[in-house]
């Protein structure tokens, strides 16, 4: 599919980061239209109806975070939020108000671009509700058999526990998409308590060491420090 269709906006107050991004997605054929506050952000959202938004959190009008808000209302339109490498519980909570993923400051082109394909992508397959339909999943040497559950690295079976797998599971539904702790929590326990996180995170290492992480060999799932963890894309 062609990228001629996506329109996007851009909110940045930032001329400098504005102009290069607005450069970087028309060269790579996006229609872009950008905002350099809330209020014209919330003017161009409402007269252009575009695909993708990229939001900054830190305008001079109001906070990001009101625009998302807004917007969260009434429109699922996907929004990539651009943040302050510190700002951890900022990120944590753009997610939960519905952000769609979020990219630290400062940034690669090549980063911003697999980050706007994955989150037109994945919102087309929301959208198409296919997301489910899948019987695997398949990236790099991983695979996912949905059908037998069961899991497979580099053609070994990887044995998994009830928890682990549903972790797993849970996690490539959302492929290049990261998780905050508190969704993926909310998806496998259902509730969260003080040790949830902990919980998780020892979950998680259990799964690396099952899945022979080593530095220098593929890492399936990026660990989003202090935010959440994100499984690597799919193989087309
Ligand atoms: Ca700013």
């Amino acid at each position: 599919m062609s990228n001629n269709k996506y329109k996007i906006l851009i909110i940045e107050d930032e001329k400098h980061i504005n102009n290069l991004l607005e450069t970087l997605l028309q060269t790579n054929g996006y229609k872009v239209i950008s905002a350099e506050n809330c209020a014209g952000g919330k003017m161009l959202f409402s007269s252009h109806n575009p695909d993708l938004v990229i939001l900054d959190l830190g305008l001079p009008d109001a906070d990001g975070m009101t625009f998302l808000k807004d917007i969260r209302k009434d429109f699922h339109t996907p929004v990539i939020v651009l943040s302050a490498r510190t700002d951890e519980k900022d990120k944590v909570l753009a997610l939960d108000f519905g952000a769609n993923d979020y990219i630290t400051k400062p940034f690669g082109a090549a980063e911003f671009l697999a980050r706007v394909r994955s989150t037109l992508r994945n919102s087309r397959i929301h959208a198409d509700s296919l997301d489910y339909s899948e019987e695997k999943f398949v990236s790099g040497g991983l695979l996912i058999d949905y059908d037998a559950r069961r899991v497979f690295v580099d053609g070994g079976e990887v044995k998994l526990t009830q928890t682990e797998y549903n972790i797993i599971t849970t996690l490539s539904r959302h492929p290049g998409k990261v998780m905050t702790y508190t969704a993926i929590i909310r998806a496998i326990w259902g509730y969260n308590d003080l040790n949830s996180t902990k919980k998780l995170q020892v979950n998680m290492a259990n799964i690396r060491k099952k899945f022979g992480a080593k530095p220098g060999k593929p890492n399936y799932i990026e660990n989003e420090l202090g935010v959440g963890y994100r499984m690597c894309e799919r193989d087309d």
